[in-house]
């Protein structure tokens, strides 16, 4: 990635209308949108396969607004209900944050405006939603008023996490991105969209001097760099930033290279490519608030152990195309008691079983009205503070709480049915070791991002404390409910429980068109942007992402949109 503009090539190797950059939820939708108003669209997506994180996704769409699925089941929405529940300033969490505070209300209007049409859109293409009425499963700040989740179906195609398809059974009621971005791909392709994947944007080409349009983009091939004219817009549907060390520490100091666990990676990553590129050519950035601010997913508790990639909502399974990559299934976690959770030093730091946080749903919060300062009033405080504990680090000067590792014996092991080698568990990467001795145990933890030795004393020091607690019934320390069970049995095992980075919420500056905007509040002719490579909106994943994609792609091709608000330069 190039931090200075470069000229625009004197010769093209490929021109269309219109380049889409990224083949996940925004991109899709939008090459499809804009190739069937009559441009000629080439996507590039850097992958081996389409999808990004939206194929492996829950599948969870929260699209409402006065959907035909609301409608069916008798649910009153309108665009106005959820634009003022995405925007309402009274809801917080029970850590006191506000998930909607912070939202740009010019790009929550288009999102509202644009939600229903969106839903019948992907109807119209193939996507196969599981046959019940919308409900909270999966939300993740959607607006506290009526439900609007949504599932797509799983289908029959394999799942990138397994490399099989799901169980004919469940193909229509299962939730899955799957079926989401097949059915998507499929449209594309007969619409007449051309897909080059492992075409990695390198730079966005802008004329030269500014503020001209933006004329195409640089690609990377297998080594070789090419040019790709787009005579009316590129499109930047990246993906967000948050697997980039130093973008995302920009928000977050804390978040230093031991979060390597990305959500979603090794399929595809978030590396800030598309913020960076469009950054290079003026674009500014917006809605900082929504990356740090402590609700939804941005930074998770992990659900399994002893992997790299431990996201909860995945598991990747030894079929899976990626398995190579992603070297191990983990151990998912039943039941936080069957673990310890200590810190480089070999120290407990929170309760084990203390969650993440959490974010505003349907029926978070009762009673709810909508805009009243009731709703903060009436709720509970209860602050959430096991992944700040985490994050925290070891109070030698440095930022990033450093590798947490669980520490648990054999009769954990039993309990929880684990089996404790490859492939469920990483160990020549150094996410799991196992002795028969704590102190042997502690002595054996070496990988990179351990940037302290684990002094072996303090983890024995920290389980026989912790069996005391386990004694007694009473955790002294960190109050977690009634500790239960001793850590006795060898052999001992330690399993990289480190969190997890997942959501970006913070992107480039768009307004209701999905137009990018520079710092001057201008509108950077010919370049576009949606999902998680976009800023000013505060919502997990595929709602927003696929409503930008599908306004980004009309407005791209001169086609308009309904918004109450109009995207113009300001
Ligand atoms: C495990 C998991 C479960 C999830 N479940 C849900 C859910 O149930 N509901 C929900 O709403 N959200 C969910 N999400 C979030 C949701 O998947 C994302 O928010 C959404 O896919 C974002 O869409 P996007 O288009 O911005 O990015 P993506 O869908 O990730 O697509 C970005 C694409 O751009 C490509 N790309 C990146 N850089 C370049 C480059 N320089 N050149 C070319 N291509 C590039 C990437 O490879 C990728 O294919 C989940 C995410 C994960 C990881």
């Amino acid at each position: 990635m190039n931090s200075q503009p470069r000229r625009p090539p004197a010769k093209w190797d490929r021109k269309a209308d219109i380049v889409v950059i990224g083949s996940g939820a925004t991109g899709l939708p939008a090459a499809i949108v804009a190739r069937e108003a009559g441009c000629s669209v080439i996507l590039v997506e850097a992958e081996k396969d389409i999808g990004g994180h939206a194929i492996i996704s829950g599948g969870n769409i929260p699209l409402g607004g006065g959907t035909s699925v609301q409608q069916k089941y008798g649910i009153e929405d309108s665009p106005d209900l959820l634009f003022r529940d995405l925007t309402d300033w009274s809801v917080v969490g029970p850590n006191g944050f506000p998930d909607y505070r912070y939202n740009d209300r010019e790009i929550v209007r288009a999102f509202a405006d644009n939600s229903a049409a969106t839903f019948e859109w992907l109807l119209a293409h193939g996507v196969v939603f599981v046959d019940k009425a919308p409900d909270a499963l999966g939300g993740n700040s959607v607006g506290n008023s009526v439900p609007r989740e949504m599932h797509a179906a799983v289908m029959h195609w394999p799942m990138p996490h397994t490399g099989e398809p799901a169980e004919p059974a469940v193909q229509r009621t299962r939730s899955s991105g799957n079926g989401l971005m097949r059915s998507l791909e499929i449209a594309a392709r007969k619409a007449g969209v051309e897909i080059l994947l492992e075409h990695r944007m390198t730079q966005i080409y802008r004329q030269d001097p500014h503020p001209g349009p933006v004329l195409g983009i640089a690609v990377d091939h297998k080594g070789e760099e090419l040019s790709f004219r787009a005579h009316k817009a590129v499109i930047v549907g990246t993906g967000g930033s948050t697997g980039n060390v130093g973008f995302r520490r920009m928000f977050d100091p804390r978040l230093t290279e031991e979060y390597c666990g990305l959500a979603g990676m090794p399929w595809s990553d978030q590396d800030a490519s598309g913020e960076l590129a469009a950054m290079v050519i003026g674009a500014s950035l917006w809605g900082f608030y929504n990356q740090i601010g402590e609700f939804g997913s941005n930074v998770t508790k992990p659900g399994s152990i002893g992997c790299q990639y431990n996201y909860r909502h995945l598991q990747w399974m030894p079929g899976s195309p990626v398995f190579d990559r992603a070297r191990a299934t983990g151990l998912r976690v039943a039941d936080w008691q069957d673990v310890i959770l200590v810190n480089m030093l070999g120290r407990r730091f929170y309760d084990e079983t203390g969650g993440q946080y959490i974010a505003n749903n349907y029926n978070s919060l009762d009673p709810y009205v909508q805009g009243s300062w009731r709703n903060a009033a009436n709720l509970k405080w209860n602050p959430n503070n096991f992944l700040n504990a985490a994050l925290a680090g070891i109070d030698d000067g440095h930022n990033g709480g450093g590798p947490i590792w669980a520490i648990f014996d054999s009769d954990a092991v039993t309990r929880e049915n684990w089996t404790p080698a490859p492939p469920s568990v990483d160990i020549a990467g150094g996410f799991f070791f196992s002795a028969n001795r704590l102190a042997d145990l502690a002595e054996k933890i070496v990988i990179r991002y351990q940037r302290v030795a684990m002094p072996p004393q303090n983890l024995e020091e920290t389980v026989a404390r912790y069996n005391y607690f386990v004694e007694s019934g009473i955790d002294q320390d960190f109050g977690k409910p009634k500790p239960l069970y001793k850590i006795a049995k060898p052999p001992f095992y330690a399993a990289w429980a480190t969190p997890v980075v997942h959501d970006t919420r913070v992107g480039l500056r768009i307004n209701a068109k999905c137009q990018v905007i520079d710092m001057k509040g201008e509108v950077i002719p010919g370049l576009y942007c949606g999902g998680e490579s976009a800023g000013g909106f505060s919502q997990h994943g595929l709602a927003r992402a696929t409503c930008q994609g599908y306004i980004a792609g009309n407005a791209a091709a001169g086609v308009t949109v309904p918004s109450k608000i109009r995207g113009e330069a300001r």
